[in-house]
């Protein structure tokens, strides 16, 4: 994982999955977003970090309508801006479909098979990729891994 960036990309994938919420239990749809061939630029070194492999961003403090829109009309009104606590600061994140408690990136994206983090091809599999040619402009951190490498096959498929 590498320093908050401001992201810039002309295209993005919404990574869909299912967890299990902690606190009333039921299975809700989750959601991250992914990029591929993005300019990421370094606010403490002032560079520009040619990067054009693939990355899932995570912690996003900002990011461009359109963007907002195709995840709100398309996916799920529960992908939005809100208070972590153990943080101290505001991210888009994710909330239960059903009783709306946050369901914040460390526990999606760090904790081995809970959502966006599969230990194995099947669990990547069972993932959905869904790829978009809007631009988008984020400030996140960028995190690269299995999943996102999954996530840039699928996209050179033309899936
Ligand atoms: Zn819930």
């Amino acid at each position: 994982m590498r320093d908050k960036s401001f992201i810039l990309s002309r295209m993005f994938c919404v990574v869909g999955a299912h967890t299990d919420c902690y606190v009333c239990h039921k299975s809700t749809p989750v959601f991250a977003i992914g990029v591929a061939e993005c300019t990421s630029t370094d606010p403490y070194q002032f560079g520009i970090d040619e990067d054009d492999s693939s990355a899932i961003l995570i912690g996003i403090q900002d990011l461009n309508y359109p963007v907002i829109e195709v995840l709100h009309h398309k996916f799920s009104t529960s992908f939005k801006l809100d208070t972590c606590f153990t943080q101290g600061r505001q991210y888009w994140m994710n909330h239960c479909a059903h009783c709306d408690s946050k369901l914040g990136d460390h526990y999606l994206h760090s904790e081995p098979d809970v959502a966006f983090f599969p230990t194995n091809e099947e669990g990547q599999t069972r993932l959905s990729y869904a790829w978009f040619s809007f631009p988008l402009r984020a400030v996140a951190l960028l995190s690269a891994g299995s999943t996102s490498s999954y996530m840039a096959s699928t996209l050179t498929l033309g899936d």
